[in-house]
């Protein structure tokens, strides 16, 4: 209260009163004990949309920017002016920062510069000629907060009503002035009330923006079972293409279903629900969703709103269902590779005759030897992939790396796995060398080309090829395989991902993280890895595009 000023009497200016006319004033009460009903009714109603809010905070004036606002005002001011025969009124209001009075638009009988202008009582003598003032009565605007026995706890003004030139008359009188005050009390009450309206509407607006614009799906209902809001994103979850269902049953909006039943459970058993429910749209086809509802109960602990707020966790659910998958293969990737050397060695060990000749031996020992192989590339890989999950960056050993001779080497390493094809590289031997980390470049290349013998179960050309290409090499390898179907080629770079169209990719082992780390490991080397071609019957091509001089690490 300190900042504000203290509140005017209500005072008269200029001309002594007219002559006092008893059956006027009988007739203006009588009217004005319809404006008060009227004003008292309008305050009821808005109290009753205020029932939510508990304590009328500091008062702010009002910027009365919303048409319903100024119709009020300006109905007020109309009445005001009627009842005490003004010719204008104008509300003003406590401007806090500007420590001033301010026209509360709109005002009766002044145009808009004048309202603008028109800024405090205190410099009035300098209004009236501005104004064109003849007399006037002014009282102030007291906000009065009550407690529950109706008794005055706290009392702020918040400005004051002026009303000048009096009609058919010299002057205002006592009369105008008591009538005045009255009225003032009812305004005071209307504005404060819709100040706080207005607070409470533009924070609903606030909250609802909020709720549209959240990523999850968002549904309010209230204790009778009608919806409050159904935000954009439970709209599209739900396949709701109306956009305005507020007001509406929540049953006529979610005819059947998991959300249905799920809101019909909270609302039946007036409890708060999580389950996990599953979804079919045509938009979005199957998705899985975290759905959670939570009960706002009002102060007599009875439940006024239900929350249903729905999360997808397809994409959780799904690597998770991957992951359990990859554990599963993997233990299978790591256990033929092993009982192959087992029983091999067990072979060896046991023919203390010497039943089987040299070059039989020899053959075992190979089949050990590349075995051996494919385990330590498997377990590599696992490695680097923990290293990728934990977020920290492939360390790269960087030498000079002859491109060329590394393509011939993991073309023979892997023509030697194979009879069924041909593995050719078409590398030209001029290839420039690049910077790069030689193991990890093998990697990249071993995995596309063991790909590419791998999905090509009838056998076929697996071809390697080179090309200088400014500041990178650009390497590409292409088989006359199964191919990848359109649906497929995003994905396959995803862990764990597994083409499951068919039997024959269904037939062939693996654990869907040669690609996803193939993408890491050419990453790490300043390029990329992509699909370039494929067909499905009919094969693919993959490019990698290396850079000669990799970013420095950490970049
Ligand atoms: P995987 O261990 O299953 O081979 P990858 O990440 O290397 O895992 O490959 C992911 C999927 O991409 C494979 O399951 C396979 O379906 C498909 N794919 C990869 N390379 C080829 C290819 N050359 N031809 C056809 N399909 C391929």
């Amino acid at each position: 209260m300190a900042d504000h000023p203290r509140p005017p009497e209500p005072r008269q200016t200029d001309l002594p009163p007219g002559p006092s006319d008893a059956d006027v004033i009988r007739r203006e009460r009588d009217r004005l004990q319809l404006v008060v009903a009227d004003l008292s009714r309008k305050i009821k109603s808005l109290e009753e949309q205020l029932e939510t809010a508990t304590t009328m905070t500091e008062v702010t004036p009002v910027i009365a920017s919303r048409p319903e606002l100024r119709k009020t005002l300006s109905s007020l001011v109309r009445r005001v002016a009627m009842i005490v025969q003004g010719e204008k009124c104008a509300i003003m209001l406590y401007n806090p920062e500007t420590g001033v009075l301010e026209v509360l638009p709109p005002a009766m009988g002044l145009t808009e510069d004048q309202a603008k202008a028109f800024k405090d009582q205190r410099t009035i003598k300098d209004n009236v000629a501005f104004l064109h003032v003849r007399s006037g009565v002014t009282a102030p605007l007291i906000i009065k907060r009550r407690d529950e026995d109706e008794h005055v706890v706290d009392e702020q003004c918040i400005g004051v009503i002026h009303v000048f030139n009096k009609r058919g008359a010299p002057g205002f009188n006592d009369d105008d002035m008591r009538l005045l005050e009255m009225l003032a009390t009812q305004a005071a009450a209307v504005i404060s009330n819709a100040q706080l309206y207005i607070k409470i509407q533009e924070e609903k607006e606030q909250l609802e923006a909020t709720f549209q614009s959240i990523q999850s799906g968002v549904i309010v209902i209230n204790r009778a079972g009608k919806i409050s809001l159904v935000n954009a994103a439970a709209r599209q979850i739900c396949g709701v293409s109306e956009a305005d269902v507020a007001g509406k049953p929540y049953a006529e909006v979610f005819t059947d279903g998991e959300v249905a039943r799920l809101l019909g459970d909270a609302v039946r058993h007036d409890e708060e629900l999580a389950r996990e429910i599953t979804l079919v749209t045509p938009a979005r086809g199957e998705r899985i969703y975290q759905a959670q509802t939570t009960l706002i109960r009002g102060e007599n602990g009875s439940t006024q709103n239900i929350v249903a707020i729905l999360n997808d966790i397809s994409d959780i659910r799904n690597v998770e269902r991957m992951k359990t998958a990859f554990v599963s293969t993997v233990s299978h990737e790591l256990r033929t590779p092993l009982t192959s050397i087992k029983g091999f060695i067990s072979t060896l060990l046991e023919d203390q005759e010497e039943y089987y000749d040299k070059d039989t031996r020899i053959e075992f020992y190979q089949i050990i030897d590349e075995e051996c192989d494919r385990l330590t590339r498997l377990i590599s890989d696992l490695l680097n992939i923990s290293r990728i999950e934990a977020g920290r960056a492939l360390e790269l050993v960087l030498s000079e790396v002859n491109l060329y001779e590394l393509c011939v080497r993991v073309c023979n390493a892997q023509q030697s796995y194979t009879t069924k094809h041909q593995v050719v590289c078409a590398v030209p031997p001029d290839l420039p060398p690049i910077i790069g980390d030689q193991d990890k470049i093998d990697q990249i290349l071993t995995n596309l080309v063991g790909n590419a013998i791998k999905y090509s179960p009838d056998g076929g050309t697996v071809t390697v090829d080179g090309r200088d290409d400014g500041d990178s090499v650009l390497l590409s390898v292409q088989d006359e395989g199964l191919g990848i179907a359109e649906h497929h080629r995003d994905k396959i770079w995803e862990r764990f991902h597994r083409v499951d169209d068919n039997v024959d990719s269904q037939a062939v082992s693996g654990t869907g993280i040669g690609l996803y780390l193939v993408k890491h490991l050419a990453e790490a080397h300043g390029g990329d890895v992509w699909l370039d071609w494929s067909e499905v019957g009919v094969g693919s091509r993959f490019m990698v595009r290396l850079a000669k001089v990799p970013p420095k690490q950490g970049e």
